[in-house]
């Protein structure tokens, strides 16, 4: 359910972040930390996680001060700049709740301005926050520019893809293959073997959620289905997404895949490339799936 807000925004922010038991985790492009300062004091005191990204301007620096001191007592608290505004105003909360809307955390907006403030707990909706804030915490400014500008083919203009593409190879090892591909066609530019793990774990994360979910199904519980089924999507997402700690030579992997059957009918098919995993920013430009050309 999402219930909206037009006033008192303020108190109704710091009233959720205080019911938190265990982390919170915001983009939110300006904070006064003179008021938000000692809730988090307090938040810190109960051991609670905090990790948030403002944007890095004037604003927020006048905060320098408590902001280091949150820090020394383990808030992780960075500042950030784009080519654009760290424009975000929203803080998930226990990965339960999430907090979004035109709200920033300012008197202005507080007692000035006309905004609206949404507290959730769909989680549909949370989990792709959480996954937002997590791209904006591994990916760097030069990776958002060039996710949002890929670099293009000189020949074709398409964009240059990097996408990874995993699979079982004998008994004990994964094969990772980087395919490089534009309209021209695809080449293979890397390929490494990892420890079996890498490949049985990504299907023991789906896997752990598919007995509960045939369970679920079969009960009729729909919104418990969904929420198994958004849980499912973010553990894969979050486990995938790990590429960005091993970009495997390249400056970026934009996707990842796995080799899938397709069936024309009865017996008759061809294998093809699925994509199982999008980079932030590539949905325009990646699609679900590829012809296998070489
Ligand atoms: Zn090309």
């Amino acid at each position: 359910m999402t219930n909206c807000y037009f006033n008192d925004l303020q108190n109704i922010t710091m009233c959720e972040l205080k019911k938190a038991s265990s982390d919170i985790e915001g983009a939110v492009a300006w904070i006064n930390f003179k008021y938000y300062g000692p809730v988090f004091e307090e938040l810190l005191n109960r051991g609670i996680k905090i990790k948030l990204l403002l944007n890095d301007d004037g604003n927020n620096r006048r905060y320098t001060d408590i902001i280091n001191s949150l820090c020394e007592r383990g808030a992780k608290i960075r500042m950030v700049r784009y080519s654009g505004i760290m424009h975000h105003k929203f803080c998930v909360i226990d990965k339960r709740i999430c907090l979004f809307g035109s709200f920033n955390w300012t008197d202005n907006a507080n007692l000035r301005n006309i905004e609206d403030l949404n507290v959730c707990d769909e989680p549909s909706l949370v989990y792709k926050y959480l996954l937002e804030f997590e791209a904006l915490w591994e990916l760097s400014k030069t990776d958002i520019r060039n996710l949002r500008n890929p670099m293009k083919c000189a020949n074709c203009d398409m964009p240059l893809l990097n996408i990874m593409f995993m699979e079982q190879e004998g008994d004990d090892q994964t094969k990772i293959d980087v395919m490089q591909q534009c309209d021209c066609g695809q080449n293979i530019i890397y390929t490494d073997y990892f420890d079996i793990s890498v490949y049985n774990n990504y299907l023991g994360t789906i896997e752990q959620f598919d007995d509960y979910i045939a369970d679920v199904q079969q009960s009729g519980d729909e919104i418990y289905y969904k929420q198994l089924i958004s849980q499912q999507d973010f553990a894969r997402s979050s486990y995938l997404s790990t590429v960005r700690n091993n970009r495997m030579g390249c400056p970026i992997i934009h996707a990842t895949g796995i080799k899938a059957w397709r069936n024309f009918y009865k017996d008759d098919g061809e294998w093809y490339y699925k994509i199982i995993w999008r980079e932030r920013g590539t949905e325009s430009y990646i699609g679900a799936e590829y012809d296998i050309m070489v």
